[in-house]
């Protein structure tokens, strides 16, 4: 019997050691400790993805920590302040562009000592092993970029923010690019004199009809319900502008267009159960956002809508040593002044974890040779693009023997200013096989309409006098290295 016992007893003994160490390694995270060992790879004790409120004021912060603060911009630099006019609401900042708020946001965390990493995230893995020397369960968090740059993080704040919502009704698809948009402050200039239509009834669609407003013949802003449900000051603002107005009650429920171009929408009033039809040369959807997600899901918890879900008041996500700040964990308040706060939070958030796992100036320093520093491009091997500045310097480059890509862009449009440097690298490394060359479309107006530029950034091949292809979207390091690929095959 005692042996009975005995062999009970042990058994169970086993059975819990075996479940301890099987639950440990999923359900334990207090218990997960940072990553140790690194050898040959490379580290970052803070990094933040997104360029936007939150991912700057994270920048902030963390390089205020004294530890090192890595910030990842992506393809929408300046987040969605870095599409917008005149911004009111960011306390001490009154009537000020927002493209300026954010340059001096991104001016004051490298003053910080923040660094900057110009490219865009493809890939985070997030991972747990088992040291075999401490038997510890530790924290892995490996970031790859587009570009190639490869390096673990301890620490990780998610500021990648929202993107517009789109309608997914017929012709979006299609003429989008050809006058289906998102980016008012980007293609308001290719619609001078025409009439255009903005859909939507928040803040976004007040503020995008008034950056038509200046160049459009007449804007309408087409709203859903019988009330918009931007701010109090902004539908004052739009109000006092004339040559906008306001259809109320009212869907888009198709968009239509010649071979080229959008020409007309088709519209139904849900009060009266009618329908109609305007002619318009651009429609812009300000229909709200979706969170930037993707690269997060399904290993972080989300909501329903797909926004991270945050622990309490804190900026802690589900994992971690993982944090996450402004519209991406916002589903309420989405304010940029919000996102900044939270950005702040999240960075001391994540110093406040570096400190309880034990991260400190001495392990820092003893990881400095470790850290991944972004790569500065030598600016000796890499040509500036030349801008073509009149038409007939255009055609003479249309006709020349060498195949050319032009990079159309305007100097109001972030994700254009954005990808121009990197479209200047691969060019470069292309030398004389490629001629590229840019052109400010809001200037040369006439070269953009025979070329139906109607969203920049655009990128357009031609060989022989002729164009071969286009890209109309911003594009990474290696999407415009494909693309220029096929133009001299
Ligand atoms: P919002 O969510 O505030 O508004 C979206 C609008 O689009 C609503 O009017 C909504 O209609 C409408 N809509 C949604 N889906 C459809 C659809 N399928 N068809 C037609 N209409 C649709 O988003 P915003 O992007 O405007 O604003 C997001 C946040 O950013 C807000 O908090 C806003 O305050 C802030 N913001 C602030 C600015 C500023 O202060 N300067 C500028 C821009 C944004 P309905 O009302 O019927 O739901």
């Amino acid at each position: 019997m005692k042996k009975l016992y005995y062999i009970l007893g042990t058994s169970l003994l086993c059975l819990c050691i075996i479940f301890l160490r099987l639950y440990g390694l999923n359900h334990q995270p207090n218990q997960i400790s940072l990553k140790q060992s690194f050898d040959q790879e490379k580290v970052v004790p803070i990094v933040v993805i997104g360029g936007g409120s939150a991912g700057l004021a994270a920048g902030i912060y963390g390089a205020r920590t004294n530890f090192y603060t890595l910030v990842i911009t992506g393809k929408e630099p300046g987040g969605q302040l870095g599409g917008t006019t005149y911004v009111d609401n960011m306390p001490g900042m009154f009537h000020q562009l927002g493209p300026d708020i954010m340059n001096n946001m991104r001016k004051q965390a490298a003053e910080c000592g923040a660094q900057f990493l110009d490219e865009t995230v493809k890939s985070v893995e997030f991972k747990q092993h088992r040291n075999p020397t401490t038997n510890k369960i530790e924290n892995d968090i490996l970031i790859e970029t587009h570009e190639g740059s490869k390096f673990h993080a301890l620490t990780l704040i998610i500021a990648t923010g929202a993107s517009p919502r789109k309608l997914g009704i017929p012709g979006e698809e299609e003429y989008w690019g050809h006058g289906v948009t998102t980016c008012a402050i980007c293609d308001a200039a290719f619609h001078k004199g025409n009439d255009v239509i903005v859909i939507g009834g928040g803040d976004s669609a007040a503020e995008e009809a008034k950056q038509l407003a200046p160049h459009a013949k007449t804007v309408t802003i087409c709203v859903r319900k019988d009330a918009m449900r931007a701010s109090g000051a902004m539908q004052k603002q739009i109000n006092n502008i004339s040559n906008i107005s306001i259809m109320y009650n009212t869907e888009v429920k198709e968009i239509l267009g010649d071979d080229e171009k959008v020409t007309q929408v088709a519209l139904f009033n849900n009060k009266t159960n009618t329908t109609s039809s305007k002619n318009v040369s651009g429609v812009f959807l300000a229909i709200g956002h979706e969170p930037n997600t993707d690269l997060f899901e399904p290993t972080l918890k989300t909501d329903q809508n797909h926004y991270l879900i945050l622990k309490g008041r804190t900026q802690e996500t589900s994992w971690p040593g993982v944090f996450a700040a402004g519209d991406v964990a916002d589903p309420i308040y989405k304010q940029a002044v919000i996102a900044a706060g939270e950005g702040a939070k999240a960075a001391i958030e994540a110093r406040n974890y570096l400190d309880e796992e034990g991260f400190n100036d001495a392990k820092a320093r003893e990881l400095a040779s470790n850290y991944f520093v972004p790569p500065s491009a030598d600016r000796s091997l890499i040509r500036e693009l030349h801008k073509v500045d009149s038409s007939k310097e255009f055609y003479e480059f249309v006709q020349g023997d060498t195949p050319l890509v032009v990079d159309f862009y305007t100097d109001y449009c972030p994700s254009c200013l954005q990808m121009l440097p990197l479209v200047e690298q691969v060019a470069s490394e292309y030398g004389d096989k490629l001629t590229v060359v840019k052109c400010d479309a809001s200037v040369l107006e006439d070269i953009a309409s025979k070329y139906n530029v109607k969203t920049v950034p655009a990128l357009i091949a031609f060989k022989d006098g002729k164009e071969i292809s286009r890209s109309q979207k911003a594009l990474n390091k290696q999407e415009i290295n494909d693309f220029f690929a096929t133009v001299i095959i």
